[in-house]
């Protein structure tokens, strides 16, 4: 008998193991295939919402595994974070419990960009992840391998439509019956490492790919076009062999700031936190490679990989002559390993060595564990609806990786999102979507769902143009109240908290819109303050605080008695001030968009016999896409102006 390990809730070991006879099969409301970034939110998510959820990964020990750079956040992706947090999700605290070295990145911008980031020690954060999805109530974790997803007779009524039934194990062959299913397969799905001139079958290193007939399936079965794109990872170095001294030092904020709106500090002490090292390539790193191509067989696919994250490869072939940046990153706390982010590479081993040691902080590197690439199936994510739920496939909602992006954060908040709405969907609840006006993780899956992706998809603040309003310190008041209200994935407790800092930042801005005196007092009051205004111009203390050079702290104490208890907002105080000229500006732009999203365009429309001008291009456009909205067909490639006016009046006339 194959042997799985079930973990359930309330248990007081982990794991407990059962053999395939005594799992107690039954049905479940929802079934999340797949323990990575992705699928871990999603089950936790689904959990959170009232479904009882059953998670299935092919190893128990790997969930939640960092399967590349041990970090979290950045520009961008610390937005994503910090929103995932904010909806009661798991990645920001597991990153303020294993984060070892804090920063945030963008510092010389505005705050709205600014991009939280923390280097992770890998096993704490994967322990982390382990213990509280062991913690979740309503959730059982079952280590095995899903083979094939079970799929109901296309309804003949709706052609081409299916609905998801349940899973088939790969082992025993067992159905496990449910009505939403969760897949993050991520880049396990026909999943192929290279390392020099071999390829395997693999979805990372040490793990097998996902079954063959799940693609089979998704493509042969329901109809959905798949596609491939790749990625790599560098070579992991052995500590002691690395010749730190030769690198630039990086040290990391002298306050770690947390990612969790629920933590007021990090589990690693300001002074515990290492530095990282920044290194640069040599002539000799492009010899190597340019020698090597014709031994590196991943490079030499048409395949498309991660633009913003590339192999030492392309970065050579892209920009020959330069050199370029190498992070020399620890593992851990106590981790005796080294990353080299910058040097993702698919070399043989022995060049691989080769190419570090022409590096002089590498000169006498020892590799742990080689470089490879890894090329997987992706699903186009124009087939999904904004819930993330696969448009001809009841049921069956798709997040991470296998919706064509790349990162840890992203997969995070695509998993969390389609965990709420499958967990919805198998209670009768409607499914939700997210903004583009009020999230990152809504800019996130608009773009993927309107506008597809052609190489793997990572978040930047410049996709989200709102970012003004979306910023990585307000996200808890832009989602923890709809979390709690409306979505029921957060927590009273976190409600509460939001709540308190709702009311105390409008009683702060409001008592600082009430104190205002001429600019000569203000410069009387504030010994230092520069505010280049005639004498004359009264400002109040809210205006005050748009000025460089200007702080919540000065006013605070120059106003005690009212300010003062507002002190542990100082800094969102400063950015509410900031941004509010901005932002109100932006308002009645962002109105008309959530006007539009709020015009519903009917699913099952013939497009091509709408009796209303529009190209054939634009027909085959909305026919191959079917947009849920009026804003959602607007961001579709090829729409014209002209064709959004007659679907508004189209819309108009028919709602
Ligand atoms: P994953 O984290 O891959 O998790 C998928 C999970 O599904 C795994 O636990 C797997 O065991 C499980 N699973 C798969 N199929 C089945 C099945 N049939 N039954 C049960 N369980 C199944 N990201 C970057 O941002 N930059 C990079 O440079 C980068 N390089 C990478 C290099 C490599 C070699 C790899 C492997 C990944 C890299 N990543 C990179 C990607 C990053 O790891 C992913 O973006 C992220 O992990 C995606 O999360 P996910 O949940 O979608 O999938």
């Amino acid at each position: 008998l194959l042997r799985k390990l079930l973990l359930r809730p309330n248990r007081p070991q982990f794991p407990i193991c059962r053999t395939a006879c005594d799992f107690p099969l039954k049905k479940y409301d929802v079934i999340v295939v797949g323990g990575g970034h992705a699928g871990t939110e999603a089950a936790a998510a689904a959990a959170r919402v009232g479904a009882e959820t059953l998670l299935i990964t092919q190893k128990i020990q790997t969930i939640g595994a960092l399967s590349c750079n041990p970090s979290l956040g950045g520009v961008g992706k610390g937005q994503l974070v910090r929103e995932v947090d904010s909806l009661d999700g798991l990645c920001g605290r597991a990153g303020d419990w294993a984060g070892f070295h804090f920063s945030i990145l963008n510092r010389r911008k505005g705050p709205a960009v600014w991009g939280p980031r923390a280097q992770l020690d890998r096993e704490r954060y994967r322990q982390f992840i382990q213990a509280e999805l062991l913690a979740t109530p309503r959730l059982t974790v079952l280590e095995g391998s899903v083979e094939d997803l079970l799929v109901s007779d296309p309804n003949p009524h709706q052609p081409g439509q299916h609905r998801v039934t349940g899973i088939r194990l790969a082992d025993d062959g067992q159905p496990v019956s449910s009505s939403s299913i969760v897949l993050t397969t991520g880049t396990f799905l026909s999943g192929s490492l290279f390392l020099g001139q071999t390829t395997s079958p693999g979805g990372r290193i040490g793990d097998p790919p996902s079954c063959a007939g799940l693609s089979h399936s998704l493509r042969e079965k329901m109809g959905l076009r798949t596609g491939r794109l790749r990625t790599g990872t560098p070579p992991r170095i052995v500590k002691k062999t690395v010749e730190l001294s030769l690198a630039e030092i990086r040290p990391p904020d002298k306050q770690p700031t947390p990612f969790s709106f629920l933590n007021k500090q990090t589990h690693c002490k300001p002074e515990e936190q290492l530095p990282c090292y920044l290194t640069y390539t040599t002539p000799g790193v492009e010899r190597i490679v340019k020698e090597s191509v014709h031994l590196n067989c991943h490079i030499q696919q048409d395949t498309k990989g991660p633009r913003y994250c590339p192999s030492i490869e392309s970065r050579v072939q892209r920009f020959p002559g330069r050199s370029h940046q190498v992070w020399l990153e620890p593992e851990g706390l106590e981790s005796d390993l080294i990353y080299p982010q910058g040097l993702s590479m698919t070399l043989p081993p022995d060049r691989q060595l080769c190419l570090l040691r022409e590096i002089p902080a590498l000169k006498r590197a020892e590799i742990q564990t080689p470089g490879y690439g890894v090329q997987y199936d992706f699903v186009c994510p124009m087939q999904l609806s904004p819930s993330l739920q696969v448009k001809r496939v009841q049921g069956l909602f798709l997040a991470g990786q296998i919706n064509g992006t790349t990162g840890y954060e992203e997969a995070a908040a695509q998993g969390l999102w389609a965990g709420v709405n499958a967990g919805r969907t198998a209670l009768s609840l409607p499914a939700l979507s997210l903004s583009r006006t009020q999230s990152y993780i809504g800019v996130l899956i608009d773009d993927l769902v309107c506008r597809g992706v052609t190489e793997p998809y990572r978040m930047f603040t410049s996709r989200a143009e709102y970012r003004t309003a979306l910023r990585p310190d307000n996200a808890d008041l832009r989602l923890s109240p709809r979390g709690f209200e409306e979505i029921g994935c957060v927590s009273e407790q976190r409600y509460r908290e939001a709540l308190r800092v709702r009311d105390s930042l409008r009683d702060a801005l409001s008592t600082m819109q009430s104190i205002s005196m001429s600019s000569a007092r203000w410069r009387e009051k504030l010994a230092d303050v520069n505010v280049s205004k005639s004498k004359s111009t009264v400002l109040s203390a809210l205006e005050l605080l748009q000025y460089n050079g200007v702080s919540f702290e000065m006013l605070a104490s120059a106003f005690p008695e009212c300010l003062s208890m507002y002190l542990e907002f100082s800094q969102r105080l400063k950015s509410e001030a900031t941004y509010l000229p901005h932002c109100e500006k932006q308002k009645q732009e962002m109105e008309r968009i959530r006007e539009e999203e709020s015009l519903s365009l009917p699913l099952d429309v013939d497009y091509f016999s709408l009796p209303i001008s529009l190209s054939q291009e634009v027909r085959e456009v909305l026919d191959n896409v079917r947009p849920h909205t009026l804003g959602a067909a607007t961001r579709l490639p090829g729409m014209t102006p002209a064709a959004i006016v007659h679907l508004l009046n189209y819309v108009r006339k028919t709602g």
